[in-house]
């Protein structure tokens, strides 16, 4: 394992952070005329809380992470951003990840010019560390891992990924986005045993807040510091802060979505395996499935026409022909199933 001062970006590990007027005083007192803010129009004319105390308090309680190891971003695509821009050099260091996965690991690295290698996962959408870690080299910062991995919906093999964990000596990136819904279990637990991991969790998905904006990287105190270090200020608004505090007090009815949620998937899955264009439906542990039809471009197009937008992933690696279609609602699937067992093979 590399020591962090290593491994961030030199021009980072000197910076002196911006002291926010919330950073130097944060006590309690009756007259606050320190930030320029106007003394009017209560709650919102205040600055928000820059380390969002209260909700990472919340969410330590719920994930069982320490508070000092949360960092909440504008989305979890604002902590990929950040990850890159801490730890990569642009032009001399590079980051790897797995193909096909989420896409704004490649554009977060084009945007800082950062070089991006990707390594093909198998047939399966299964994942071989050895491949992986043979395009290593000594510049390699970040790896990113998805799982349960987007587009294709599964779980990466653990034993693969722990591979990846116990060898590489850079940052290890997995991206649980999707974790709620799937049957294994968050790498959470693991956050001590590997002091290099980040973990990445969204309330997008299963909390069903996607236009809130809150993402969450777990990680050692250390790292988490350094994210801190370069992020916006108030990177976190107030409305947003007190939304996720909201649905946070009390997950049963996000539970609940989740049981029902994967109880479609399972409805879908095997209603699917009768329709005549389907010709794979590939195993998912997220609220989406990736299935094979047999023309992807007709097919997309005659969803459209009959109202019904999926994503059409005809051009992604390994995803010829391949639709990707999020678990609606009953009656969304439904309409779904109808419409497909229309279309002419
Ligand atoms: N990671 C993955 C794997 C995703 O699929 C998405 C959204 N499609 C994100 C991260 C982004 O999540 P957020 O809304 O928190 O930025």
């Amino acid at each position: 394992m590399k020591k962090l001062k290593d491994l961030v970006r030199p021009s980072i590990r000197n910076l002196k952070p911006y002291s926010s007027a919330r950073d130097e005083f944060q006590g309690d007192a009756s007259v606050f005329l320190d930030a320029n803010e106007n003394p009017y129009n209560k709650p919102y004319n205040r600055y928000p809380d820059p380390l969002q105390r209260q909700l990472k308090a919340r969410i330590s309680e719920l994930k069982e992470v320490a508070a000092d190891s949360i960092f909440l971003g504008n989305g979890s695509d604002e902590a990929i951003d950040l990850l890159i821009r801490a730890f990569c050099e642009p032009v001399t260091d590079n980051i790897l990840s797995i193909d096909p996965s989420y896409g704004m690991y490649e554009v977060s690295a084009n945007v800082n010019n950062v070089p991006f290698r990707k390594v093909k996962l198998d047939k399966n959408f299964d994942l071989d560390a050895d491949r992986l870690l043979k395009e290593v080299d000594e510049h390699t910062k970040i790896i990113f891992l998805c799982s349960p991995n987007n587009p294709s919906g599964n779980n990466l093999n653990r034993q693969e990924i722990y591979k990846v964990l116990d060898r590489f000596t850079g940052i290890v990136v997995i991206d649980e986005a999707y974790i709620d819904f799937s049957s294994l279990p968050s790498f959470t637990t693991e956050l001590r045993k590997y002091p290099r991991m980040v973990i990445l969790q969204t309330l997008s998905k299963a909390f069903g807040a996607a236009a809130i904006r809150l993402g969450m990287a777990f990680a050692a105190p250390e790292i988490i510091a350094i994210l801190n270090k370069i992020k916006y200020p108030y990177n976190i608004n107030l409305l947003t802060q007190e939304k996720a505090l909201e649905l946070l007090a009390d997950v049963a009815p996000v539970k609940k979505q989740i049981a029902r949620i994967l109880s479609e998937r399972n409805t879908l899955e095997s209603t699917m395996h009768q329709i005549p264009c389907v010709q794979d439906i590939y195993p998912t542990d997220a609220n989406f499935i990736l299935i094979k039809v047999t023309d992807a471009n007709a097919t997309y197009d005659f969803l459209v026409k009959e109202g019904i937008i999926v994503r059409n992933r005809n051009t992604v690696t390994l995803c010829n022909d391949c639709l990707r279609i999020t678990i609606g609602t009953p009656k969304e699937n439904n309409k779904l199933l109808e419409a497909l067992n229309k279309m002419p093979v």
